[in-house]
């Protein structure tokens, strides 16, 4: 018979090994499941205030695993980022992302601006201009449909190297957005240092909205000094009307989050959009 002592570490060995099992399979299978393309990319529409318009998406990815089903992002840009697969993973994003522009726009449907993300390794990458660039090119997308959402810490890396590279972006006519606004260490003021025209406020700060929490007046200043910088604003992680309301009367132009829509499939995204903006 089996001391308890013993189960007790069987059981963590087996949990252990299983965490690990699944990391090593992720990640080996990371690049067969880039040449085989198992991703997909979902979009969450970006609602205008105050009429409530979808006037763009956010793209985000999805791993379709032929074992494990769909994989959420968080598991594995991680172990993208960290053995550099992130470039081809990322370059098939911005190729996707262009094409269905292009697919939704030979469909017939109003144009609608469309977010993508990067992450540092890629934003570090020395050809990305040029291969969003050709992206653009091939799928004959209008620029000005296309944004690119980048985080402060990824700016300050280098600034004076990203202020370069996001100039080279402008010029190509797309817009700039700073995701997960607040989260880092910069101020607004520095911000502005960087061309960029929209600043996404993070999740954290719009939870709590509206209870007369330290928040209110954190989101209240940022809508306001952004507002004076002439940069767009957008709460993400919306899932309360109350937060609406909120944001409505510190005008702050554009909403995401569970409450419109969580993202969807391209048939599901469109599906969406007819139903919703119908006038
Ligand atoms: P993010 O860019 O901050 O994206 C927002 C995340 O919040 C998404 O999770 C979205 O589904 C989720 N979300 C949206 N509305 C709500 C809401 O109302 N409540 C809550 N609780 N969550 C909401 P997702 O799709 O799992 O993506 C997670 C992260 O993975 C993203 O965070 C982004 O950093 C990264 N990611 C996703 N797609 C890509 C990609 O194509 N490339 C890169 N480099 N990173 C990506
Ligand atoms: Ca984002
Ligand atoms: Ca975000
Ligand atoms: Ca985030």
């Amino acid at each position: 018979a089996k001391s308890t002592g013993h189960n007790m570490y069987c059981v963590y060995e087996y949990h252990m090994a299983d965490n690990i099992n699944a990391h090593l399979t992720l990640g080996g299978g990371l690049r067969k499941a880039i040449e085989e393309e198992q991703f997909i990319l979902h979009y969450q529409p970006k609602i205008r205030l105050p009429d409530e318009t979808i006037v763009g998406a956010e793209a985000l990815i999805r791993w379709i695993h032929p074992e494990l089903g769909m994989i959420s992002p968080d598991q594995f840009i991680p172990l993208a980022e960290e053995s550099g697969l992130i470039l081809p993973l990322g370059k098939w994003v911005i190729r996707r992302a262009c094409r269905q522009l292009q697919e939704w726009r030979e469909a017939g449907l109003a144009p609608i601006k469309l977010s993508v993300n990067l992450s540092s390794r890629q934003f570090m990458q020395a050809d990305l201009v040029d291969m969003v660039q050709i992206a653009l090119e091939e799928t004959g997308v209008d620029p000005q449909y296309l944004e690119l959402e980048l985080t402060e810490s990824m700016l300050m890396a280098d600034a004076q190297q990203s202020i370069e590279k996001l100039h080279s972006f402008r010029k190509l006519g797309l817009t700039l957005s700073i995701d997960d606004f607040g989260t880092g260490y910069s101020s607004l003021a520095y911000l502005k240092k960087f061309p960029i025209q929209t600043l996404k406020i993070d999740r954290s700060f719009i939870q709590d909205l509206g209870q007369g929490c330290d928040n209110d007046a954190i989101v209240k200043a940022t809508i306001a000094m952004a507002n004076g910088l002439n940069l767009k604003v957008i709460a993400e992680g919306v899932e309360e009307r109350s937060q609406v309301d909120t944001l409505n009367g510190y005008e702050c132009q554009e909403v995401q989050g569970y409450l419109f829509s969580k993202p969807l499939s391209s048939d599901d995204f469109v599906s969406y959009l007819k139903n919703h903006n119908l006038t």
